[in-house]
């Protein structure tokens, strides 16, 4: 990809792992990078912490604003404490993970703010990939999405979906490449119980983390013996 030196990005952060790599990714593509964090009513707040500490640490600017109407207006296993979280994909449907509308909200949200200071690059860590198959994770909304904000805002967005065909294993690489796969397992929260780091090691999402980053340290395990070898 091109570099914009000179040109300002805006990170939608998490404090997961998916985003803290888009993190990384920007402070390599660009001059100046600036972090938005959502709170859309989650369970744990401790990621909104996480997200600010890792801000912090990469010395970016952090900015969160608060978004939890997202959260009250369905019912979802992320923000309601009554709904056990369950990946599991029912036929036609979506998991009780999937917040309605939270991309094109966080989205549409992050592009007002960017154009508000001066930013014209937007990067999400959403993944096609990715197990659950989120409709607002997939590559042509995200492409539909852009044309409707540059439309809306007579703007010229561009939002960079770095790891959009990338799998959990090849996003841990990204981090390895990027200089931070200790800092991404360690300081980041992907687990739904909201435990940092490794995690719970038993809920959905710890073990896609998990599965991941175990195919590619065996994949770096046997590349780095096979050079070595020759
Ligand atoms: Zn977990």
């Amino acid at each position: 990809m091109d570099t914009f030196k000179s040109e300002k990005a805006l990170v939608v952060f998490s404090g997961g792992q998916d985003s803290t790599t888009c993190l990384y990714w920007a402070l390599e593509h660009f001059g100046q990078v600036h972090t938005l964090t959502f709170g859309y009513g989650q369970k744990h707040s401790l990621e909104i912490e996480c997200a600010k500490e890792i801000a912090n640490r990469a010395g970016v600017d952090f900015r969160y604003m608060d978004m939890s109407f997202i959260g009250s207006l369905g019912s979802n296993s992320l923000t309601d404490t009554s709904i056990k979280m369950d990946d599991s994909k029912p036929e036609g449907s979506f998991p009780n993970t999937f917040v309605p509308g939270r991309n094109l909200f966080f989205l549409s949200t992050a592009a007002v703010y960017a154009r508000e200071n001066g930013i014209r690059h937007i990067i999400t860590g959403v993944s096609q990939t990715d197990f659950s198959g989120y409709p607002d994770c997939r590559d042509s909304f995200i492409r539909s999405l852009n044309v409707t904000l540059n439309l809306a805002m007579d703007s010229q967005f561009i939002i960079h979906t770095p790891l959009m065909w990338l799998d959990k294993a090849q996003t841990w690489e990204m981090a390895d490449r990027l200089g931070v796969l200790d800092l991404v397992r360690n300081d980041t929260l992907t687990c739904y119980n909201g435990i940092k780091g490794d995690g719970c090691g038993h809920c959905p999402s710890c073990k896609l983390r998990r599965d991941g980053l175990e195919k590619y340290l065996k994949s770096r395990e046997k590349s780095c013996c096979s050079t070595s070898e020759e």
